[in-house]
């Protein structure tokens, strides 16, 4: 006969419930540790464990499983973002994924800036396949580092990006992946392959007409 050691319990009330005869059963509890309880009919003893040999190791992180992004598509990004940072104003690009073709594609949404803000609108898409996994900003001359209102408009699950000093030679890349308030940052290397790749001052002369400034955004309201 297989002894069975130890049984396994998400919830300590189907522990309680269960007729299992296992002398010794770890339970997890809603404080996000594991609890190894042994009873008899006399007693019931519980024991916070900081390690369960049956469980395997979990390591905390965000794992890239497509391709990395063409770097060509960076550069043209980079170009776009300066055009608008002559004009000392920020300007945003998405990247999406389409599974179906495993290609990522470059979307410029339409959007209201200005020098301290972009406001996007995401077009709904009727494509299943398609999915918008980089959401990248400019923040023009400024450093790449995020501010609280991108930390608070950054909640849905992708990855966030930000290009600054843009008017200097390098720019300054950040990006994060992130949902809520849990991020991990992630190394341009690790999102692009720059294999190759030329920078350009190059990028599709329709995405201007998506853009417009917070300025003309006010008076055709006001209008
Ligand atoms: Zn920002």
């Amino acid at each position: 006969m297989k002894i069975k050691l130890r049984t396994f319990f998400w919830k300590l009330s189907d522990y309680l419930c269960s007729h299992e005869p296992a002398p010794i059963s770890v339970v997890a509890s809603r404080d996000g540790n594991l609890y190894e309880i042994r009873e008899n009919d006399f007693m019931r003893m519980v024991v916070k464990k900081d390690e369960i040999h049956e469980l395997e190791p979990v390591q905390e992180g965000v794992f890239m499983k497509a391709p990395k992004i063409p770097g060509s598509y960076l550069s043209t990004i980079i170009a776009f973002f300066r055009y608008f940072s002559r004009k000392k104003v920020e300007a945003a690009i998405h990247i999406y994924w389409n599974r179906k073709t495993r290609a990522y594609e470059l979307v410029c949404p339409e959007q209201v800036v200005s020098i301290y803000q972009v406001q996007t609108f995401i077009e709904s898409i009727s494509n299943d396949d398609k999915e918008l996994v980089v959401a990248i900003h400019s923040h023009h001359e400024m450093a790449a580092v995020f501010s609280p209102g991108d930390d608070s408009n950054d909640r849905g699950f992708k990855v966030y990006g930000i290009i600054g000093k843009l008017h200097e030679q390098r720019a300054e890349f950040r990006f994060r992946a992130r949902y809520n308030d849990s991020e991990f940052y992630l190394a341009v290397t690790e999102l692009f392959d720059f294999e190759g790749v030329k920078t350009t001052n190059q990028f599709p002369k329709e995405w201007l007409t998506r853009v417009r400034t917070q300025t003309e955004a006010f008076e055709r309201r006001n209008i």
